[in-house]
Parts: C-alpha cells; sequence; structure tokens
C-alpha cells in the first residue's frame, strides 16, 4: 500500500504525483511517452482512470478434463508431444496433458524459433486461453503462458489480472506494467477523495482508492458477474464521479458563456403584429413557452434553451416569436435546419408570416453559389437580412453577420453540440454573443434531459393545437398490401391525401431511392386515376420542393417519399400514410412520420406494414406505436428498448466518451448527480474543478488542440 502522504492542498487542483508526467515511471522514454499521449494518457492520474476492459482469471487451475469450449481457463501440465510444420503456414503444436489424464492442444500460427524450442517433451507449463473443438479433442489457440521450472512453486496470483484496450505502439504487457507502477503511487483517500465524505448517497459505495484498486486488481473473490456487468459497488462508484464530472462540466461550459454579454431584447411591437396577423391562437403551452424565451431575451446574458415539443406542437411559431424580437431590436436572427427540406419548409412559413410585416428573410444553404450566394453573404453582413434561414451553411465561415442576436437550432439533436456553439459564436458586436434557442422534436426523459442538456435550459410546449384528432394506428403484414391500395384508392376519392413511405435499412441514398422509384411505379400502375408524387434524397432540392410543392397545393394525392419527409413536413390534408418495413425503423423515427398525419382536422391514419416473422424488440416497438401517440411515452420506451446511447445520438452529444458510465444503466444515479453538482457548485467551485479535471480533462486538452 503506497504511503501517506501529506495531505498539503495539490498546486494544479489534482492530488500529489497525479499530474506527474508519464516519463517518471521507470523506463518510459520520449518514445513510448508519445505513443501515449497520442491516447490522451499524460499523468500518472491518466493511468488510474485508463479502466480495463476486462478480465482473466488466473487464480485458479482447472484440471484439462474440465475445460468447455468457450469458456476461459488456466491449465497447468507438461508437454507430450510437439508438432511443428508449415501446411499453408507456420505451424506449432504442443500437446499439453495433466493429472486429469486429459490433453490439451495449445496451436501457435506465429512464433520464433526459440519459442518454439521452449517447449520439449516433459516441461511443465501454464496457460491461459479459451479452448475451442479442433482436429483432436479441445484447443487453445495462442494461449499465454509461462515455462514452469522444475522446482518452480507456481504460486497463483489472488487477483484477476485486467486487460485494458490497446495503445497503438505500447505491448500489452508493457503496458499492464505502467499502470500498475502508477498504481503504485495511488495516494490516499485524504488526498485522493473529493466527494463529500459524508454524503448519504455514497453509502455503500467504497472511498476512490479502493474504487480505483478494486477495478484494477479484483480480488479473487470478487462478484465477476456484478464487475462484468458494469454494476460492482467499485464501479458504480467510479460511474458516480465520472457522470458528475461531465455535468460540472457542461454547468460550468454554460457558466462561462454566461459571462458573456448578450443584446437585452425587449420590443414586442412586431410581435403584436404577428400576432394580429395568424389565423390561430397560440395554445397555453406556446404562450407559456414563448414567456420564458422572452424573458430570457430581455436579459444582458445569452439565453441557453432548448424547447422541446412534440412533433405538430407549433414550435416554428415561437422561434418566428422570438426571431422578431431581434428583429425589432434592429439586430439580426438565423434559423437552421438539419436538412434542406425543412430549411426550406421554414423559409416558406417564415417568408409567409414575416415578410408582410417588411421583414426581410434570406436563405442560405449549400446550393446557393455564385453571385446569388455573395449577394445574400453582402445582405446577411450588412444587415439587410435581418432573419437568414438555412442549413449548416450558415456555420461556414465566410458567413459573417451584422449583428447576430439570436441563433435558432430546429432538431438540434442532428447538430453537434459544437456545431451548436459554432452559430452562437458567430454573435454580434462588441463581444456580444447571441442568444440561443434549441428546438426539438425528440422528447427526452427528464433524466437523460438533465444529463444531456445540462447547460441549457428547458421549455416544454407539451399540448397539441386543438382540432386535432387522433391518429388511427393498425399493424399490417406486408401480405395485405392489395387491401391498403384500395384503401388509399378511397381515401383519395373523398379528397383526401396520403403518403406511402418506403424505407430500406443501412443502404445507400441510391438503393432507397431506387426502392422508392420501383414502389411510385407500382402504385402509379396499380391507381391510374391518382395523380402520384414521389421524393427521395437523391433528387435535386428544386425537385423535392417541386414534389413536397404539388403535394401541398393537391396536384398530387399520393406521396411516394422515403424517410427525407421524416422531420417538419407539413401538409394539413393528408390524413393515411403507410410505411412499409416499419419493423426496421426505431420508436423515434416511426413517431416522427406518423406526426406528418393528424394535422388536419379529418380523422387520421396512419399503418406499419411489416415483413413476418417480427423480432421480440420490433414487435414491441410496433405495440407501442399503435397503443400511444403520446412523444413522451413513446420516448421512455424507446429509452427501455435501445439505450440512451442511441436515443441520444450519442456521437453528437459526445456522451459516448465515458470511460466506464452508462446512462442507462447507472440512470438511477442522475438525481444524486444533479444534487451533488448544485451543492459543489454554491459551495466548493474550487472541487469542482478538480472534479472536471480529473476526468474530462483530458478530453478537454484534446476538445481544444
Ligand atoms: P412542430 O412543432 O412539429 O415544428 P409546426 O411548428 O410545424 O410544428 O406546426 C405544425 C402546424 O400547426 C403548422 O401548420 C402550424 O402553422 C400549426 N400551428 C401552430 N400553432 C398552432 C396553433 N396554436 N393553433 C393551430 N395551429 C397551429
Ligand atoms: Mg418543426
Amino acid at each position: 500500500m503506497a504511503a501517506r502522504r501529506s495531505p498539503a492542498p495539490p498546486a494544479a487542483g489534482l492530488a500529489p504525483g497525479a499530474a506527474a508526467p508519464l516519463s517518471s515511471l521507470p523506463g518510459v522514454g520520449p518514445r513510448i511517452a508519445e505513443k501515449l499521449a497520442a491516447r490522451g494518457l499524460q499523468t500518472l492520474q491518466d493511468l488510474w482512470l485508463q479502466l480495463p476492459r476486462g478480465y482473466e482469471d488466473r487464480t485458479a487451475l482447472t484440471p484439462v478434463r474440465n475445460l468447455q469450449p468457450g469458456v476461459p481457463a488456466q491449465v497447468e501440465g507438461r508437454v507430450e508431444a510437439v508438432e511443428r510444420g508449415f501446411r499453408y503456414r507456420p505451424l506449432l503444436r504442443v500437446a499439453l496433458g495433466d493429472a486429469s489424464r486429459a490433453t490439451v492442444v495449445l496451436r501457435f500460427f506465429h512464433f520464433r524459433a526459440a519459442q518454439a524450442a521452449q517447449f520439449q517433451p516433459g516441461v511443465r507449463v501454464r496457460a491461459y486461453g479459451t479452448p475451442r473443438p479442433g482436429q483432436r479433442g479441445l484447443e487453445i489457440v495462442h494461449p499465454s503462458y509461462t515455462i514452469l521450472g522444475e522446482d518452480d512453486e507456481g504460486a497463483l496470483g489472488d487477483r484477476l489480472d485486467p486487460v485494458y484496450p490497446a495503445v497503438e505502439g505500447v505491448g500489452p504487457a508493457r503496458l499492464k506494467t505502467l499502470i500498475a507502477q502508477a498504481l503504485d503511487r495511488l495516494p490516499g483517500d485524504d488526498i485522493l477523495e473529493l466527494l463529500p465524505p459524508r454524503e448519504p448517497g455514497l453509502r455503500g459505495l467504497p472511498g476512490l482508492r479502493e474504487a480505483l484498486l478494486t477495478v484494477h486488481r479484483p480480488p479473487r473473490d470478487v462478484d465477476l458477474a456484478a464487475l462484468r456487468a458494469g454494476t460492482h459497488p467499485a464501479q458504480r462508484r467510479l460511474a458516480l464521479e465520472e457522470l458528475l464530472a461531465h455535468h460540472l462540466s457542461m454547468r460550468r461550459q454554460r457558466m462561462s458563456r454566461q459571462s458573456h454579454a448578450a443584446a437585452a431584447l425587449a420590443d414586442q411591437r412586431l410581435v403584436q403584429q404577428l400576432r394580429k396577423q395568424l389565423p390561430f391562437a397560440l395554445t397555453a403551452a406556446q404562450e407559456r413557452v414563448f414567456a420564458e424565451v422572452r424573458a430570457d431575451l430581455a436579459r444582458p446574458v445569452p439565453m441557453l434553451r432548448l424547447v422541446q415539443g412534440d412533433v405538430g406542437s407549433g414550435k416554428t411559431v415561437v422561434a418566428a416569436m422570438a426571431a422578431l424580437m431581434a428583429v425589432a431590436d434592429g439586430r439580426q436572427a438565423a434559423l437552421m435546419a438539419p436538412t434542406e427540406l425543412l430549411a426550406e419548409q421554414h423559409l416558406a412559413n417564415l417568408r409567409a408570416w414575416l415578410e408582410p410585416l417588411g421583414v426581410g428573410v434570406a436563405w442560405l444553404a449549400g446550393r446557393v453559389t455564385g453571385r446569388a450566394r455573395g449577394r445574400t453573404l453582402a445582405d446577411v453582413a450588412e444587415g439587410r437580412a435581418q432573419v437568414v434561414v438555412g442549413t449548416h451553411a450558415l456555420m461556414q465561415e465566410g458567413v459573417a453577420f451584422h449583428d447576430l442576436a439570436l441563433a435558432i437550432v430546429d432538431e438540434q439533436h442532428r447538430f453537434g453540440v459544437h456545431q451548436r456553439l459554432a452559430l452562437r459564436d458567430k454573435g454580434g458586436e462588441g463581444g456580444r454573443v447571441a442568444h440561443q434557442l434549441v428546438m426539438t422534436a425528440t422528447p427526452i426523459p427528464r433524466t437523460l434531459a438533465m444529463a444531456a442538456y445540462a447547460d441549457l435550459d428547458v421549455s416544454a410546449i407539451d399540448e397539441l393545437p386543438p382540432g386535432r384528432t387522433p391518429i388511427t394506428t393498425v399493424v399490417l403484414a406486408a401480405g395485405r398490401r392489395p387491401e391498403l391500395v384500395e384503401r388509399i384508392r378511397a381515401a383519395c376519392a373523398e379528397g383526401r391525401q396520403a403518403y406511402w413511405v418506403c424505407t430500406i435499412i443501412d443502404e445507400s441514398d441510391e438503393v432507397v431511392a431506387q426502392a422508392a422509384q420501383a414502389t411510385w411505379e407500382g402504385l402509379s400502375a396499380a391507381l391510374p386515376e391518382l395523380r402520384v408524387g414521389l421524393v427521395h434524397g437523391r433528387m435535386k432540392a428544386a425537385e423535392k420542393q417541386a414534389a413536397m410543392r404539388a403535394f401541398k397545393d393537391g396536384a398530387t394525392q399520393l406521396l411516394v417519399a422515403t424517410t427525407v419527409i421524416e422531420v417538419g413536413v407539413d401538409v394539413p390534408n393528408a390524413s393515411l400514410m403507410v410505411i412499409e418495413n416499419a419493423e426496421r425503423l426505431g420508436l423515434a423515427q416511426l413517431h416522427q412520420l406518423r406526426g406528418r398525419v393528424g394535422r388536419g382536422s379529418a380523422a387520421s391514419s396512419c399503418v406499419l406494414l411489416y415483413q413476418p416473422p417480427l423480432s421480440r424488440m420490433a414487435r414491441e416497438r410496433l405495440e407501442t406505436m399503435r397503443e400511444t401517440g403520446d412523444g413522451f411515452v413513446i420516448a421512455e420506451k424507446d429509452l427501455e428498448l435501445r439505450g440512451p446511447g442511441e436515443l441520444l445520438g450519442t456521437r453528437q452529444t459526445g456522451l459516448a466518451s465515458f470511460r466506464l458510465a452508462d446512462l442507462e444503466r447507472d440512470a438511477d444515479m442522475l438525481p444524486l448527480v444533479q444534487e451533488l453538482g448544485d451543492r459543489l457548485l454554491r459551495d466548493e467551485p474550487a472541487v469542482a474543478a478538480r472534479v472536471v479535471e480529473r476526468w474530462v480533462g483530458v478530453a478537454a486538452r484534446y476538445a481544444s488542440a
């Protein structure tokens, strides 16, 4: 055990020695240090937190007779026979027998001559690996092994062997040694521990030092099942601190952003004018959320607000009103959407609402090029464009705003956090940053929202506009497709419109487009009296737009589409939707798609066609869709079925960068994380900084590089 050190307050916010460079370990020269640094391993502490990805149990010997295929085990015996040969590739086979009078074959494809020469008949060998059936009984391919001398006691270890994630250029044995050496210098909890010692939520969990040692060097009698599942108290202790570190990191980022100034926007005249023009009154939920937004905008501090609202809840008009607050103050607003189709629709809405008020709305997407682009850029830079709508093209370099006061981002989970920030950083004059409004139609369960959006305030539009009729959802096997065609014929004869959504899993845009094309041909032939439109991702923007417009205007009655129509598309007269191969889609996507109908006053239905047989998960998804239309219920179910990584779009949120925490598995600790986070930020900001530095510091150092 490491000697106790004097508890002097650590300088860099780390335990003494924690920040020591790896070159302080024996034998670590610049070459190895560089390889380790490439994986973010620079200090002793980085090695302490480099956790095993698995374990090997070498604390016991298994009689050869008891070996099971597929079950890793350690055996000890004597070499009975050796075969060296060359059949297509070099081959070394060593037959090892033990007192259980059974034989297992150790098999090597890569070996050095000296290595092969070690295996002489009669030599004692201890080997570890996973047996599998071979030509002559069980064999272990490339076992790890040691040759034991005649008088070797060959004492067995009393701890499991950790297996670490590979680091390129550093052999696994070397890495293991380095981590072990770093752990030998692990200080005591008087120095290491950052969490409040008497916190009741920590009851039953070990201190940090013990937790680290248990996870790196589990004792022989450890609950291995728990350890493998990641639920051992030692792991929970570490996961708690890691979750806390990420949470604090987001909240600190938020605080630092809020230390910037923003334009205070309070002029409501344009908003009042818009209200008078709207053909509807806002719902109570829209009013409440807009009031929250307005209160944020009125302050000279950047707003950071997420507006959650189910599909069709009417987020766009709230965004438009917020944009008008910026315009009324003589400044600019930008609205960014993840797809061109959705951005185009926002453009159409905003133009219809804002241009009658004399507000200029500009369009900036990737496909705007040449002179048109130059003109738009000049309008944006000189402030003639008061509201700018577009795709991520808005964030590109070369796009300079005259005075951007509000950045609105729709369907946020498709953008990365960094993209979100890039737009905000295009803020106005004099070091001001833009207010930020993020809109998402993917309801996120509360606990997850806390973890994923700790840097945002959250508002919810939890009510749909009146006059919407609930959507009836039917689940049908694909064999009943012909009946459906008749149903579409009947619906369209009554003046209704329908979507037919084609899906193909995991294929390129091109293959999906071909499938949609084929479906379009088939349906056009089956329904000669109908005008059938087609929209897919491979069409030019103008073609897509034309196809959408024709459908919206009623010129086409049936629209065959790929999932490009998923987000935001709004055609109130469409009241029937067929989704082919619905079993292949996730709940969130099905919910989004279904939200395209039920937008008008006609009773709507959604038919989920599936290809039998259904997997259990697929059946549950379809049943959930049939049973509920509530986005929050669906999100909870989605969480249950899929886990949060996928739900949040792991890559985008950066939540995947956990070392061992798992939002789903450890969800029960999130309230405690929140509470500890509040307390540390309020009472002990320096400790909060140390927690962040310990767990997220490396990632942050890299992100900023
Ligand atoms: P989403 O929240 O899915 O983005 P939209 O903003 O596209 O929803 O709104 C869906 C439809 O509802 C649009 O046609 C919009 O004009 C309409 N809408 C919005 N608010 C109301 C309201 N309060 N009453 C009636 N219709 C509304
Ligand atoms: Mg929308």
